[in-house]
């Protein structure tokens, strides 16, 4: 009887465990599942974990011995309470184009070092005189707040899109919530500090800064700009666009038919709004026009969350910064609005509490829909 007993307590808490952990959902081995072209086998049932559906339930205690191992789960919901892993961000894109098919499309621009997807989401309502916007993130994969902010944008445009404003709806989003997926499985299992892709020289694994690999200014200004060093920090790789993954942005973006308006790349931890030039200091052609942007995004930041963002050209704020993706957007690819947005946290670095996730992504909602207004409306001539 005391045996008996026990045991139901036991399937019991399995039982619920398996409906209720989030960690349920994932699959916790990264080599099995990192690379995104598995997340199609994901199943898709929908609000299971947010009801208990008692028959299931009964069910499922009634199927269950104690000789039975729980079924490994991978995630069905994305949330922003936590960072999440590399086929979690994969599987949420699928399954927001698989739930909104009218809007959203997933494709594969390109593949990383190692071989892995660059996934990339397009919403847009197919109006053929839509600008594009582009947003990226971990393109230094140890900045992950990037991620969790632009695939919260993604899904709040996609949930929301029938009661949002045209200058959000008539406009070609193209997300790209990690740029960068070798380096983010690998602060995931090795080294929760690592910055640049995973690239090979001399058969070791260096890693180049993407973000020093962009062909605008690349090797300017010496060490402060880049560096030459395989094993540095800022190491730019040995020519401009040598790697696949910032290839696959310059790709993208000049092979699209839509023409750029606006080019957001999310950085942190500086709660920095940042504007071309990096590579040099003068001013670029612009720079009243993209302080005044900036201004209205740290505005709508300040007003939502109290947090105060500084605004600036890169080079200001921070020092020469040579070959980076957002010189490279406004000086060659010509999209006027070109930003880097570094996110939080001062305080607490590249390791944001989760508990400041989604005041982040709030704050960052906030600040990208001012910006749609913003470079809608006639500009004054500076
Ligand atoms: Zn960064």
């Amino acid at each position: 009887m005391e045996d008996s007993r026990s045991q139901l307590v036991a399937v019991d808490r399995r039982s619920i465990n398996l409906l209720f952990d989030d960690e349920c959902f994932e699959d916790d081995d990264p080599d099995k599942t990192d690379n995104g072209t598995q997340t199609k086998r994901i199943s898709r049932q929908k609000g299971k974990a947010e009801v208990i559906p008692s028959l299931m339930f009964q069910r499922s205690l009634k199927q269950m011995t104690l000789s039975e191992k729980p079924a490994k789960r991978r995630v069905k919901f994305m949330n922003w309470t936590k960072f999440h892993k590399l086929n979690v961000i994969y599987s949420f894109m699928d399954d927001l184009e698989k739930d909104f098919p009218a809007i959203c499309t997933v494709s594969v621009i390109g593949k990383s070092v190692e071989g892995r997807d660059i996934k990339m989401l397009k919403i847009s309502n197919s109006d053929a005189s839509n600008p594009a916007i582009w947003l990226d993130a971990a393109i230094h994969s140890r900045e992950w707040i990037t991620t969790a902010v632009v695939t919260y944008l993604a899904d709040f445009i996609v949930r929301n899109f029938h009661k949002l404003s045209k200058s959000i709806t008539d406009k070609d989003w193209f997300i790209v919530p990690v740029l960068n997926p070798d380096g983010y499985v690998y602060t995931h299992t090795k080294d929760r500090m690592w910055r640049k892709n995973r690239a090979k020289q001399d058969g070791e694994r260096v890693g180049v800064d993407l973000n020093r690999n962009f062909s605008y200014g690349w090797g300017n200004n010496g060490d402060e700009g880049s560096s030459d060093l395989p094993n540095h920090v800022f190491y730019k790789g040995p020519a401009p666009f040598s790697e696949p993954e910032s290839c696959a942005v310059r790709d993208t973006i000049l092979s699209s038919q839509t023409m750029f308006k606006v080019y957001l790349s999310f950085h942190s931890y500086y709660e920095l709004i940042l504007f071309p030039w990096g590579h040099k200091a003068e001013p670029c052609p612009d720079y009243l026009r993209l302080l005044e942007g900036g201004t209205v995004m740290a505005r709508a930041i300040y007003d939502n969350s109290g947090m105060i963002y500084k605004v600036g050209c890169t080079k200001d704020l921070t020092y020469f910064a040579c070959g980076t993706s957002s010189d490279w957007s406004y000086g060659i690819a010509k999209i006027p609005y070109s930003y880097m947005i570094e996110l939080r946290s001062k305080k607490h670095r590249f390791k944001v509490p989760n508990d400041q996730i989604l005041e982040t992504c709030h704050e960052i909602w906030h600040a990208v829909e001012s910006l749609m207004e913003f470079v809608d409306k006639p500009q004054t001539k500076f």
